[in-house]
This record gives C-alpha cells, structure tokens and sequence, in this order.
C-alpha cells in the first residue's frame, strides 16, 4: 500500500515560499494597519502589560528529526515530503541528549516529518525512556503501514511511549482533502492497530492522541466538544478508541501559507487570527516551556520558528547549537516572535498540546 499525497513539497517545486525568509516577507506584507496594533505581535502584547515574551522553566524538549515524510500534506507547516532527505543524525542526537542531562525536562517530543523514518529514532526513544522522561511519538499514522514498521505499534506500547496522532476529522471526505486520498482508510487501519496492542483504552503508559486542525481557513473548535463528537463517531463507525483529542490552529507558515496565497485568502485568515487574540493564552504559549532542536541541532524557541528560521536569541552567542547547550543561558533570552505568533494566541490558543485557555 503506497502513503498518500495530496501535492508536492514546495522545495521539490522550487517555489519562492521554500525560502524561510519570502514567508516572513510575505507575512509582513499583508496590509493589516486597520487591525489591533497593526498586527503587531510585539505590541500586541506590550498592550497586555507584557514587555517581552520570556522563557519559564524548561519542561519539553522537541527534537525534530528531519523533514523526511511518506507523506505531503497541503497544510504541512515543515515542508515535508519523501523528496526531503534532511535527516537528525547520530552524533546530533547524542548531543541531544547530552543537552537534555542539563535539564530537568520531563518530556521528549518527537517530530518531523515522520520521526519514524529517522533511522536512529528507536534508538533515541529508548535512550529518553531510559532517562525517565515521558516520550511523545508525534505520528501521522499512515506511517504505520510502511513493511518495516509492523511491529512499531507494539515496540512503542512497550516502551510507554504516548502516540500523538494526525487526524484532521473523523469522516474521510475532510481528512482525504487535507492529507490525500487514501489517508483517512490507512489511518483507521493504523488506529485499530494501536488499539490492538493497548493504545487508546485509558493506560496512562499506552495514551493515544489524537490531533484535529481545522480544514479550510477557521479557527479550531471547541476541544471539548470535539472530543465528545469524536469518540462517539469513530467507534460507532469504526470501533475505535482513543485517550484525548486535541485541537491546532493551521499556522500561515509554508505549505499552508502558500495555500492561503494562492487561494486568495491570506488577508482574511490573518485578520480572523488578529481579531480573534486572546490575551489569557499568553501565560501558557507554548514556547515559554519547550525548546525545539532543528535536524541540524540548531536551537528554536519553537517549532513554527524553526520553520521560519527564526533561531533563538542567546544573549552572547551566535547561532546557538546543541552541542553548545547551556540552560542558564538560554533562561535570560526574550522569544522570538512575529506575525505568524498570532496563530498560536486565536480562540482558545494552540500549542503542541492543543488548546491553552
Ligand atoms: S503534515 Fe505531517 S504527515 Fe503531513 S507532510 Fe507534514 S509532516 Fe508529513
Ligand atoms: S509561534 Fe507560537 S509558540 Fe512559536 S514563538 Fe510564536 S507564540 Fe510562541
């Protein structure tokens, strides 16, 4: 069974918005002086008593192990795709986790691309488990079906690992749209097998989560809700069972910004993410907590930032690195931010771990 693919990534089309720096400048550009503060988020949140936005103890480490992906999905925020062979590789990972000895993180979280694909992601997951932490396996499912990954899905259950799965809606027609043809049929075969070897049933050390982002240009919905209308849909239709759904804002970043473009939507959807602000999501944003690692172990304050190569500001140093890590001085930095951060701050916010207020 081959992965889906709903279009090609934008570096294999050699389009303007593989460049990092053309979406910022396309992101500034959008003409926004009517909007609160002129869309600014710096002021924006000057304006909520917050001078800079500032780093609280470091609780997640994100290390995103490549771009490589059996998939290409049309909102994908990475560029992801089987075209893009930027890889995490071995000595980077042991910096990793020497970093990760510096801290008391609690959790690992692991994405990409498909984390799966990296070849020493088996080793990196039982190299954090055996340090104690909770291990999150960002998954997009389909993934699962690749030959070599049969016996991924008991592997993960036995380590203790969450599965944090990509599921844009629980009918097909939505799901298929966003991700290809084809996904949503693989993902449900996927989903019946995590629940086969425990994932899904209530077992804190066997949580399966599912991750819902809206399809089309709207905010996400109500978590809650969501959750309520999902259990009860995929197991009357599918039989399926899963822990918790949470909710992502698509971000105007990549993929998804050039669909925006091209779709003549930009404006209204950054106005929508503008207008919608909502300054009780600070506090909880989720950069504040977590440090994301490029494939090339550069350091972010988060994972939109990385894909914007916005890297972190480390007083003193230039262009931090992994192997460099140092927590006292990445504690002093301010985050940076820009337009693409009132994504995360809409409706009821959206981090990795969905809503925030
Ligand atoms: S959204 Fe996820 S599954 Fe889809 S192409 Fe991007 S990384 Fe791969
Ligand atoms: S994109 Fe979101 S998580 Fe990243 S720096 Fe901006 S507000 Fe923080």
């Amino acid at each position: 069974m081959s992965s889906p693919t709903a279009t090609f990534s934008l570096k294999q089309r050699n389009a303007a918005l593989s460049s990092p720096e053309q979406q910022q400048q396309l992101l500034n550009s959008v003409a926004l002086s009517h909007t609160a503060h002129q869309a600014d988020f710096g002021a924006t949140l000057a304006a909520h008593n917050w001078a800079a936005l500032t780093p609280t103890q470091l609780e997640i480490f994100q290390i995103n192990l490549g771009k490589l992906c059996n998939m290409t999905c049309r909102h994908c925020h990475v560029d992801a795709g089987p075209d893009r062979k930027e890889v995490m590789d071995r000595t980077t990972i042991d910096h990793c986790l020497r970093a990760l000895d510096q801290t008391e993180a609690h959790t690992v979280d692991l994405t990409g691309g498909a984390p799966e694909l990296n070849p020493h992601f088996r080793y990196l997951v039982e190299q954090a488990v055996m340090r104690g932490k909770h291990v999150i396996d960002r998954c997009n499912l389909t993934v699962l079906l690749l030959p070599r990954m049969e016996d991924l899905p008991a592997w993960l259950a036995e380590l203790g690992v969450e599965v944090v799965c990509s599921l844009p809606h629980y009918r097909q027609q939505n799901t298929d749209a966003q991700r290809g043809d084809g996904t949503f049929e693989q993902s449900m075969i996927a989903l019946n097998r995590l629940n086969a070897v425990g994932y899904g049933k209530g077992n804190p050390d066997r949580q399966l989560t599912l991750v819902s982002n809206p399809i089309g240009t709207s905010l996400s919905a109500n978590q809650a809700q969501l959750e309520q209308e999902w259990k009860a849909g995929l197991l009357q239709n599918h039989g399926i069972t899963f822990d918790r759904l949470i909710t992502i804002n698509n971000m105007p970043i990549s993929r998804h910004l050039e669909d925006l473009e091209s779709s003549g939507n930009l404006q209204a959807y950054l106005e929508l993410l503008v207008n919608a602000f909502s300054a009780c999501t600070i506090k909880g944003l989720m950069c504040r907590n977590t440090i994301s690692v490029s494939w090339d172990g550069r350091l972010f304050d988060c994972d939109f930032n990385q894909m914007l190569n916005l890297e972190i500001q480390q007083p003193g140093t230039q262009r931090p690195h992994i192997r460099d890590f140092q927590l006292d001085g990445l504690a002093g930095r301010q985050i940076m931010t820009g337009r693409h951060c009132f994504g995360c701050t809409a409706g009821a916010g959206s981090s990795c771990g969905g809503a925030i207020a």
